[in-house]
């Protein structure tokens, strides 16, 4: 599942449309989408204004002759979304079969074609009242961003804590909840923990302060590296322009399951953790 990082890469590799107006629009028969159907089509004759990103979601403005609309887009486990020149469109015999999971599409004033294909369809692509979508609660609770430069570590802290500053649960489960940190997912919440030396089977109140914060670093030391290796693609994932990323590379723990440490040469583990497979050297992580 795309995290923070993916995310923000899908974003960054948007940019070419954003001024572009939508000339065409085309909607799945998939009811997530046929059912906003009228919503979707007022976006016909509109200029893509900016795209923004909060945790693992793209915020998307659109302005017709001075009315915003806005949309709240997220990838889920497999979405994708695919820009192409009209040359390489028109090189498909027919398009919309060789992209049979496309969800929606958008012609842009400039020829190019904007395609968003999710095989899973856990994703999402809403219309929103723009003056009340950054007060959705999947929002406004969002936690300080994996990608916030510098990462707040004392608001990590104070809501990893949370009210009652004795939360029993596991850290590893705890980094998941995007309200506690946002755009970490399975795999950087692995990598995060091995950095700062944490068994992510341990609850949070039996951490130190001091741990919680060198685990501040190591989230934003992750987050930049994956930000910087265009992100991890183990399946699904891939750029705008069709390019996987690189970080799955640079993974130190996780997928690495009975392969040696990097640190120390122990047998990394897994097991579960909730419903997702945590990842952890016993040896460097206690
Ligand atoms: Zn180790």
């Amino acid at each position: 599942m795309p995290e923070g990082p993916e995310v923000e890469i899908v974003r960054i590799g948007l940019k070419d449309v954003i001024g572009q107006k939508v000339i065409k629009v085309k909607i799945s028969d998939n009811k997530k989408y046929s059912e906003q159907q009228k919503q979707l089509n007022l976006l016909k004759s509109s200029e893509i204004e900016k795209i923004d990103r909060k945790g693992k979601f793209l915020l998307w403005f659109f302005n017709k002759r001075g009315v915003t609309y806005a949309a709240l887009n997220h990838l889920g486990m497999t979405g994708v979304w695919h820009l192409y020149t009209n040359h390489i469109w028109n090189s498909f015999a027919s398009p919309f079969e060789h992209f049979k999971h496309y969800k929606l599409y958008f012609q842009l004033s400039n020829g190019d074609h904007l395609l968003f294909s999710d095989v899973r369809t856990f994703g999402q692509f809403k219309i929103h009242d723009p003056k009340l979508i950054l007060e959705l609660k999947s929002i406004s609770t969002l936690g300080p961003d994996i990608l916030d430069l510098p990462f707040k570590t004392e608001l990590f802290i104070k809501r990893i804590r949370g009210k009652h500053n004795n939360r029993t649960v596991e850290i590893g489960k705890a980094l998941l909840n995007p309200a506690i940190v946002a755009g970490c997912g399975n795999i950087y919440k692995s990598e995060a923990l091995f950095v700062a030396k944490i068994n992510p089977f341990n609850p949070v109140n039996k951490i130190s302060d001091k741990k919680l914060q060198k685990l501040g670093v190591a989230l934003s030391r992750v987050g930049q590296l994956a930000l910087k290796n265009k992100g991890t693609t183990l399946r699904d994932y891939s750029h705008v322009d069709g390019y996987p990323g690189l970080m799955q590379n640079e993974l130190k723990i996780y997928g690495r399951k009975e392969e040696s440490c990097s640190s120390c040469k122990s047998i990394i583990k897994a097991n579960k953790q909730g419903d997702r497979t945590t990842y952890w050297c016993s040896n460097c992580q206690k």
